[in-house]
């Protein structure tokens, strides 16, 4: 492995530790809504660190429901 594949690395690690932090942090006041059945369900700060978003929706897995849905933040 090169010094330079070795440094990508680092900075993927640096970057998803980052950004689980975040949503472990997030995770404390923000809940999920299903768009299906409006179930709401607080995923695991590394699956919300890991699925595709956009505006701020998750694309996740309604826990109840089981529909693969954009599901919208809302307060706890
Ligand atoms: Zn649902």
């Amino acid at each position: 492995m090169t010094a330079g594949a070795i440094y990508g690395l680092v900075v993927v690690i640096v970057v998803l530790a980052g950004s689980i932090g975040v949503q472990a942090m997030r995770g404390k006041n923000v809940e999920y809504e299903c768009q299906d059945c409006t179930a709401r369900f607080s995923p695991s700060p590394i699956l919300l660190a890991l699925t595709p978003h956009r505006l701020g929706k998750k694309l996740l897995t309604c826990p109840q429901c089981g529909t693969r849905t954009w599901a919208v933040p809302v307060p706890k």
